[in-house]
């Protein structure tokens, strides 16, 4: 039998997918995307997401505030939200506190929950307390579609559909940016209700590792372009941009028609920058870097796994 460590994080979920669980008819997608689907009214469809975050792996103490470790906490499901083109609704927070913690220690990274699910128009609802070695905390969260049916999966690329991603890549641990990122929610809203978006999600383990999951999902390939990927200046080289992991960018396809609008619009201020990094190809292609000269080289699947490096 393999090991974890053999088969690696997206091996495991691989496996979790492909086991025969009786679908329940208010499922409209399960696992395999940044958030599940469910069944929800007119106004839309639900979005049902959960993300763990532990000490010492996606946090230090040392260096990360109670606040900022709260605020992240909720961040990363926020991400996920937007990721699917909807709007958070409310969440629940589980914790594992050691004993040894400190009372406004703990005080802090709630109002970090709070205040955080809160700005970007969430609410939290409930949750757990234990106690536990290291601090650990997991938050769930439920969110909506800008209409039924209007989620955005990871498997609609297209062939000849412009790749695009958020902002900047790279060095978010440097610079602290893997704990004060904005949750993409504002773009998101903004394509999916301009735009015909074929696919999307979001950055969280390096678009090295992420455009392998989209390109998978869609069942095609990628040409991405070396120039025009947009690495942090945090970043410490450009490989290092592509494996970093916790950009919690948004990388998403359009259909040419729709890349060249976006391309025309006029973005209102307040938004990160859309920046087109390549397009989308025939499977038999697979996915790879292309340089200005021509040359080309296969993009290695370099992301970050939880199992497989430490
Ligand atoms: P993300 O980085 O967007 O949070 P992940 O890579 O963690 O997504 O997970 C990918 C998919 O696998 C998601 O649909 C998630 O719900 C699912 N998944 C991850 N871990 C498990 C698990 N232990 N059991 C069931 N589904 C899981
Ligand atoms: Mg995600």
């Amino acid at each position: 039998m393999k090991s974890l460590q053999s088969l690696g994080e997206f091996g495991l979920i691989e496996l979790f997918r492909k086991r025969p669980i009786k679908k329940h008819p208010a499922v409209l997608l399960g696992i395999g995307d940044d958030a599940a689907v469910l069944k929800g009214d007119k106004e839309g469809d639900l979005l049902f997401t959960t993300d763990l975050l532990i000490e010492g792996k996606h946090f230090h103490l040392g260096e990360a505030t109670p606040f900022e470790i709260g605020r992240k906490a909720i961040a990363v499901n926020l991400s996920d939200i937007a990721a699917m083109g909807g709007r958070p609704l409310c969440a629940v927070a589980a914790v594992g506190l050691p004993a040894a913690l400190k009372l406004p220690f703990v005080l802090e990274l709630y109002r970090g929950i709070e205040r955080t699910a809160q700005k970007f128009g969430a609410c939290l609802v409930g949750g757990d307390t234990n106690q536990s070695d290291r601090l650990v905390i997991s938050v769930a969260m439920l969110g909506r579609t800008f209409g039924r049916g209007k989620a955005v999966r990871r498997s609609g690329a297209k062939k000849g559909d412009v790749l695009f991603v958020t902002g900047e890549l790279g060095g978010s641990y440097r610079s602290k940016k893997h704990l004060c990122f904005i949750p993409r929610l504002k773009e998101a809203e903004y394509l999916v209700k301009h735009f015909r978006v074929s696919a999307m999600m979001d950055l969280s383990d390096g678009l090295g590792s992420d455009l392998w999951r989209l390109t998978g999902e869609s069942r095609v390939g990628a040409f991405i372009s070396k120039e025009a990927v947009p690495v942090s200046r945090h970043a410490r080289s450009f490989s290092g941009a592509l494996r970093d992991g916790e950009d919690f960018e948004l990388l998403f396809s359009l259909p040419p028609q729709e890349a060249a609008r976006l391309a025309a619009a006029k973005i209102p201020k307040e938004m990160a920058v859309f920046r087109p990094i390549g397009k989308i190809v025939d499977k038999r292609f697979g996915v790879k870097l292309v340089r200005v000269e021509g040359r080309w080289e296969i993009l290695p699947e370099t992301g970050f796994d939880h199992f497989k490096r430490k």
